[in-house]
C-alpha cells in the first residue's frame, strides 16, 4: 500500500507539475499576444423580438492564431492577472468599434462587453471606464456591463459598492449565464440590475419539455415584476425565437441569427438588415 501511495504521490506531482508548466507557457503567449495584437474582438448581434431587428451586439474575445475558445484561456488570464491589461484592451477596443460605427451612422441601441469581476476590483477600473466612454463619446447608457452570476455569488462588499458606482456613472449591468449559479434570487434586489441573460441551457429544451418551458416562463415572470429585461442567450432555432416573443422576452440572440461576426461582416449585416 506504502508503494502504492508513493506512486500516485509521484504521479500528482507530475501532474500538477505539468499543468503548471502549461498555465505559464499559455501565459506567456497570451503577453505575446496582446503586445502583437493577436487577438480580436467579434460581436454576436443582439436583436430586438417585437420589431425582428438587430438593434444590439454583445462583443466577445477571439484567438484566432489559436483554435483556443475563450473559455479554455481567460480563466488562466485570471489566475495570472492578466486579464487587467486583456480587459483594458477589449474594454477599449469595443470602445472605439461603437464609436466607428457610430460616426458611420449606424446606431447601435446597446454594446454589451463582457468583464471579470477582478476587473471591477480593481482600483482606477471604473475612472479608465468612465475617461475611455467619454473621450469617444460613448454615453453610458449605451455601454452594458455582463457579469457572470457564479461571481456574483462571492459578492463581496466592495464588488457591490463597485456595482453601485457604475450603475451611478449610468452603465448598464447584466447578469450573464443567470440561472447557472443556484444561487438565493435575493441577490437581484439588491443590485442595481438592467437585464437578466438567461443561460442558454434553458432555451434548449423550452419547445419539446413542459418542465423547461415552465422555468423559463417563470423566469420571465419574475424578470417582469422587477422591471428587469430578458435577454435569451442560445437562440437556434425559429420556433425558439416564436416561442420567447410570445412570453413577452424582449432580446434574443443565437445561431438561429448569427454566431459572433468580425467587425467588418457585422457592418455588412447590419447594412443587409437596413436594405431589407
Ligand atoms: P458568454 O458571455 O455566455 O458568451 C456566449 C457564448 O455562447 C459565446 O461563446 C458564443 O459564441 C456562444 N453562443 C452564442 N450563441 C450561441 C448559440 O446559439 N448556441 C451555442 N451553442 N452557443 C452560442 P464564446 O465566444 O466561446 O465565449 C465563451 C465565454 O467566454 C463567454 O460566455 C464569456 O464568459 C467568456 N468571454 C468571451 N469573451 C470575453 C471577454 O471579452 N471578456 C471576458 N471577461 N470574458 C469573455
Ligand atoms: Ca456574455
Ligand atoms: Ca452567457
Ligand atoms: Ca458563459
Amino acid at each position: 500500500a506504502r508503494q502504492t501511495g508513493r506512486n500516485t504521490l509521484d504521479y500528482f506531482s507530475e501532474e500538477s507539475a505539468r499543468r503548471a508548466q502549461e498555465k505559464w507557457h499559455l501565459e506567456r503567449q497570451m503577453t505575446e499576444a496582446l503586445a502583437a495584437h493577436d487577438f480580436q474582438l467579434h460581436y454576436q448581434p443582439i436583436f430586438d423580438l417585437d420589431s425582428n431587428r438587430c438593434i444590439a451586439a454583445e462583443a466577445l474575445l477571439r484567438w484566432p492564431s489559436t483554435q483556443l475558445a475563450p473559455d479554455q484561456f481567460i480563466p488562466v488570464a485570471e489566475e495570472t492577472g492578466l486579464i487587467h491589461p486583456m480587459g483594458n484592451w477589449i474594454l477599449s477596443t469595443a470602445v472605439r468599434q461603437w464609436a466607428q460605427w457610430h460616426d458611420e451612422g449606424r446606431e447601435l441601441t446597446y454594446l454589451s462587453v463582457n468583464i471579470s469581476v477582478l476587473q471591477l476590483q480593481q482600483p482606477g477600473f471604473i475612472d479608465q471606464a468612465i475617461s475611455l466612454t467619454k473621450q469617444y463619446h460613448l454615453p453610458p447608457g449605451r455601454l452594458v456591463l455582463e457579469i457572470t452570476e457564479s461571481i456574483l455569488l462571492q459578492t463581496s462588499p466592495n464588488v457591490l459598492s463597485q456595482i453601485n458606482r457604475l450603475r451611478q456613472a449610468g452603465y448598464r449591468l447584466a447578469i450573464d449565464d443567470f440561472g447557472t449559479g443556484f444561487s438565493s434570487l435575493n441577490y437581484l434586489k439588491q443590485l442595481p440590475i438592467d437585464y437578466l441573460k438567461v443561460d442558454r441551457s434553458f432555451v434548449e429544451g423550452i419547445i419539446e419539455n413542459n418542465q423547461d418551458s415552465a422555468i423559463y416562463r417563470a423566469i420571465v415572470d419574475m424578470a417582469m415584476a422587477m422591471d428587469i429585461e430578458i435577454v435569451a442567450e442560445g437562440v437556434e432555432t425559429p420556433q425558439q425565437m416564436l416561442w420567447l416573443k410570445q412570453q413577452g422576452v424582449t432580446f434574443a440572440q443565437g445561431y438561429f441569427y448569427t454566431q459572433a461576426l468580425p467587425p467588418e461582416k457585422f457592418t455588412l449585416y447590419l447594412n443587409a438588415q437596413s436594405e431589407a
